[in-house]
């Protein structure tokens, strides 16, 4: 394989470690600060963790692609470029103690773990939930505490956040988010229909009052629960 170039399909063992770090490199280039990320955080966060410790082996040659990609239960690993744009609309530092709804694979909790001191995940599908806590454990990451459950509930134990992000469409903003954030928190949750949704970050000033903005379009799969959708779609 030419240096640097990711190819479609081949056996994992067909994909050297700087073939690697060269497509993560170029992933860094070419989707992320071409496309306006700034925040060096998260290029720091994203050029250094391995994404394709993250993914189904099979689509290994697909790993830093410019794209989403499926994994187990149905369910999505963002595009790079989403997640960054949702890290870097977080503006995190690193006193935050941040809430994430929808664990997935955990490739976006290690994102998020670099950064933070501390970060707090759920995730509803046990399967997803405990493939991602190997991943961690596999890494040494250890500021990171997944629990399985509804999200769209938020987790009051560990509350208030500095941040929620949730990685799931969402019809509305769940109450529970809002009263779990901190002041001058920021929550950051992609919201529309099942189709596609809008990026939004909605704020939390030091009196209390509220204010959101809405950004580009994107394409999640949905936030599923009490005070989200009430199944997939699909379900009976
Ligand atoms: N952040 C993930 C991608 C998330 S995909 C990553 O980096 O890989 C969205 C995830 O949200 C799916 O795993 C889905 O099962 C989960 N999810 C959907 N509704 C949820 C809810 N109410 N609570 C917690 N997790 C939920």
């Amino acid at each position: 394989m030419a240096s640097g170039e990711v190819t479609n399909g081949g056996p994992p063992a067909a994909q050297p470690a700087d073939d690697v770090a060269t497509a993560r490199r170029r992933m860094g280039e070419e989707q992320l600060v071409a496309r306006g990320i700034k925040d060096p955080r998260v290029l720091e966060a994203m050029g250094a963790l391995p994404r394709h410790h993250f993914v189904d082996p099979a689509l290994l040659a697909r790993a830093y692609g410019d794209h989403a990609l499926p994994t187990a239960e149905g369910q999505t690993i963002s595009q790079p470029y989403i997640v960054a744009r949702m890290l870097e609309l977080a503006a995190l530092e690193a006193h935050h103690r941040v809430l994430e709804v929808g664990t997935g694979t955990g490739y976006q909790a290690a994102l998020l773990a670099r950064p933070v001191e501390h970060v707090f995940s759920i995730e509803r599908l046990p399967r997803l939930m405990s493939g991602a806590r190997s991943r961690l454990d596999a890494l040494g990451i250890r500021n990171v505490t997944l629990r399985l459950g509804d999200g769209s509930l938020g987790w009051r134990e560990f509350a208030p956040y500095d941040r929620v992000l949730v990685a799931a469409a969402a019809p509305r903003v769940p109450d529970a988010l809002r009263e779990q954030l901190g002041e001058r928190g920021l929550l950051v949750i992609p919201v529309g229909g099942s189709q596609y949704q809008h990026l939004e970050v909605w704020s939390r000033s030091a009196d209390g009052q509220w204010g959101h903005q809405r950004y580009g379009e994107c394409r999640f799969v949905p936030l599923v629960g009490e005070d989200a959708w009430r199944r997939e779609p699909g379900e009976t």
